[in-house]
C-alpha cells in the first residue's frame, strides 16, 4: 500500500499530514454527519453523530478528532455505526422541545406530516426553522422512530429582547458550535456554556440577553446553530427558510468585498449568510450589516421616481424631466468650471453593477476621477 493511504468505504484514499478521518473523507466526497463540528475551530466532538467504525478498533471512532493514520480500514455506514447514530438522534430529540418528530414515522407519515404541520403554519408551536434543520434532516435520513412528546416543562422562556437574534434554549443541543462560531471565528467571547449536569445552558455575560452582554450581532452564532435555537428574528415573523433561492453574491457595505449567499423567497431576501464556501476575504464569516442589513431592498419607502427641488421642496418627477436637468447641470458646471469641479458619490444600497456604471459614467462621460463610495468611509 502507498504511504499516507486509508480505506473508506473500500476507496483507498491519501490523507494530507494531520489530517482528521472527517477531513479526508469529506475532501473526498463521502459524507459523515456531523453536529457539533464547525469547520475552521477545533473540534469538541461532543456530538458523536461522526463516529464510524474503524477495523481492529474495540469501540467506534470519533472521526472529527481521530487523525487518519497509515492503513487504517473505515466504515462509515455499517449497521454498528447507523446504530449509533440513532441512539444519538433519539438522544438529541429527547432532550428539548423537539415537536417535529415527536411521532413515530416512516417515509411516508414523515412527508404527510410534513405537510399537516406546513399547514398549520403561524401557529405558535411549529419550530421556525422546519423544514431548514439540521436534526430533523437527520432524523429524516436514519427515520428515527420515537414515540417521545416533548413535554412543556422542557421549554424556556424564548428570548426576544435582542435586535436580529431570537434564543430558544428548548431547542438547544449544546452542541456549542455557537461558542465557537463567537469565540474563535469571530474572537468576540460574548457567550459561553454556563451552570452544570441538567442546567447546562449557553449563556452571554451572567446568563443576560444577548443585547446586554459583549454581543456585537454579527449573527456567527446564528448561522453556525444547527437547529431551532437561535433563529433569525425575521423566521418568527414572516417567513420560514424553506424553499428559498440561494443567490451568491459580493456585499456591498464596505470595501473588504465578503461573499454571501442571499436567499430569496417571492423575490424577497429572506436571509443572507456567509458564502458556503471557504474562500476569501470572509472565509464564510459577516458583520452585522452584511448579515442583517438588507430590509431596505423591498422596503416600502424606497424612492422609485425622481424627485426635483422646486421653490424648497421636493416634487416628483418624470424620469425624462430629471435626467434632461441633471445632464444641463452636469454639463454647465462642467464647461464653466472643468470635469475636476465635479465629484460622484456611490452607495452601498445600489447593486455592484450600478456601482461600475456610476464609475464608467463619471471616468468616461463626465472625464474626472472624483468617484467615491461610502463603503471607504
Ligand atoms: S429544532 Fe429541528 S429537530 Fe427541533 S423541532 Fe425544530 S426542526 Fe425539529
Ligand atoms: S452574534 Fe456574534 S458576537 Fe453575538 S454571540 Fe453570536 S457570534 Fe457572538
Ligand atoms: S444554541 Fe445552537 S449552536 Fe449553540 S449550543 Fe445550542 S444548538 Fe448548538
Amino acid at each position: 500500500m502507498d504511504q499516507d493511504t486509508i480505506i473508506i468505504n473500500g476507496n483507498h484514499l491519501v490523507f494530507r499530514s494531520g489530517e482528521t478521518i472527517l477531513e479526508t473523507a469529506r475532501r473526498n466526497h463521502i459524507d459523515i454527519p456531523t453536529l457539533c463540528h464547525l469547520k475552521n475551530a477545533i473540534p469538541t466532538h461532543t456530538c458523536k453523530i461522526c463516529q464510524v467504525e474503524v477495523m481492529g478498533e474495540p469501540a467506534l471512532v470519533e472521526s472529527c478528532a481521530a487523525k487518519a493514520k497509515q492503513g487504517m480500514t473505515i466504515l462509515t455506514d455499517s449497521p454498528k455505526v447507523i446504530e449509533a447514530r440513532k441512539e444519538v438522534i433519539k438522544g438529541l430529540l429527547a432532550s428539548g422541545y423537539h415537536n417535529c418528530a415527536a411521532r413515530e414515522m416512516d417515509a411516508k407519515d414523515w412527508t404527510s406530516f410534513q405537510l399537516t404541520v406546513l399547514k398549520n403554519d403561524g401557529k405558535e408551536d411549529l419550530c421556525p426553522v422546519w423544514g431548514d434543520c439540521e436534526l430533523q434532516d437527520l432524523a429524516y435520513r436514519y427515520q428515527v422512530k420515537t414515540r417521545h412528546t416533548p413535554s412543556k416543562e422542557c421549554r424556556y422562556d424564548t428570548e426576544r429582547a435582542n435586535p436580529f437574534i431570537i434564543r430558544d434554549f428548548s431547542r438547544c443541543i449544546l452542541c456549542g458550535r455557537c461558542v465557537k462560531a463567537c469565540r474563535e471565528i469571530q474572537v468576540n467571547n460574548a457567550i459561553e456554556f454556563g451552570y452544570a449536569g441538567d442546567d447546562l445552558k449557553i449563556i452571554a455575560k451572567n446568563d443576560a440577553t444577548l443585547k446586554d452582554s459583549d454581543c456585537v450581532f454579527c449573527g456567527e452564532c446564528l448561522q453556525a446553530c444547527p437547529v431551532g435555537a437561535l433563529v433569525p428574528d425575521k423566521a418568527f415573523r414572516d417567513h420560514r427558510f424553506k424553499d428559498t433561492r440561494k443567490i451568491r453574491t459580493t456585499c456591498s457595505f464596505c470595501g473588504v468585498g465578503c461573499q454571501m449567499d442571499v436567499f430569496v423567497q417571492d423575490n424577497k431576501i429572506v436571509k443572507i449568510d456567509g458564502a458556503d464556501t471557504d474562500l476569501p476575504p470572509n472565509h464564510a464569516s459577516l458583520c452585522v450589516k452584511g448579515r442583517f442589513g438588507y430590509e431596505f431592498v423591498a422596503s416600502p419607502e424606497r424612492l422609485t421616481r425622481p424627485l426635483i427641488k422646486k421653490d424648497g421642496k421636493q416634487v416628483e418627477a418624470s424620469w425624462e424631466e430629471a435626467l434632461d436637468l441633471v445632464a444641463q447641470k452636469l454639463s454647465a458646471i462642467k464647461s464653466e468650471s472643468g470635469p475636476d469641479s465635479i465629484g460622484v458619490m456611490t452607495s452601498a444600497r445600489i447593486t455592484n453593477e450600478d456601482n461600475y456604471i456610476a464609475q464608467k459614467f463619471t471616468r468616461a462621460v463626465l472625464k474626472t476621477n472624483n468617484i467615491d463610495h461610502c463603503a471607504r468611509l
